[in-house]
């Protein structure tokens, strides 16, 4: 489904609650991608090379990395205490979430969102400038996919 500018014409309230939910498998939302510019900074942040980083951390799935997925663990490798533990190196998909396009609609965004992410309809009202910005910024990422 696609985003809905008369969803969120008037803002939307949002403020991270630091669950760590987002950081834990949801179906479609499962797979965190990786841009090459993501991978650089990543290996950056853990002082490797990225060839190195991809091959210890990144899977291929249809031309696009993501991080590695453990079937019996639904969370990110890198949480840690429901914390980012590599939080200022962390992926343009997570820097973006929950202002991604396909979820700015009213079903996606109260029902599948609202449903395990605790930051809906909390903290300060996100104006429609402010949450377009995000989601181009989002959707200009998942262009950079497969690179
Ligand atoms: S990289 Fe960090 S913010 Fe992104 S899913 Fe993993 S733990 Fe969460």
């Amino acid at each position: 489904m696609s985003n809905n500018p008369e969803f969120y014409k008037n803002g939307l309230r949002f403020q991270c609650q630091s669950s760590g939910n987002c950081c834990t498998s949801h179906g479609e939302f499962g797979f965190v991608f990786l841009t090459i510019d993501d991978r650089r900074r990543f290996a950056k942040h853990l002082k490797i090379s990225t060839a190195a980083f991809t091959r210890k951390y990144c899977d291929l799935k249809d031309g696009v990395w993501h991080l590695k997925e453990d079937i019996k663990n639904p969370d990110c490798m890198f949480l840690s205490n429901k914390r980012c533990s590599v939080y200022e190196a962390r992926p343009t998909q997570c820097r973006t979430w929950p202002f991604w396009p396909e979820v700015l609609n009213a079903k996606s965004w109260g029902k599948e969102v609202a449903s395990f992410c605790p930051g809906v309809g909390k903290g300060p009202l996100w104006n429609k400038t402010e949450i377009e910005k995000i989601m181009i910024e989002d959707h200009e990422n998942t262009k950079k996919f497969g690179t």
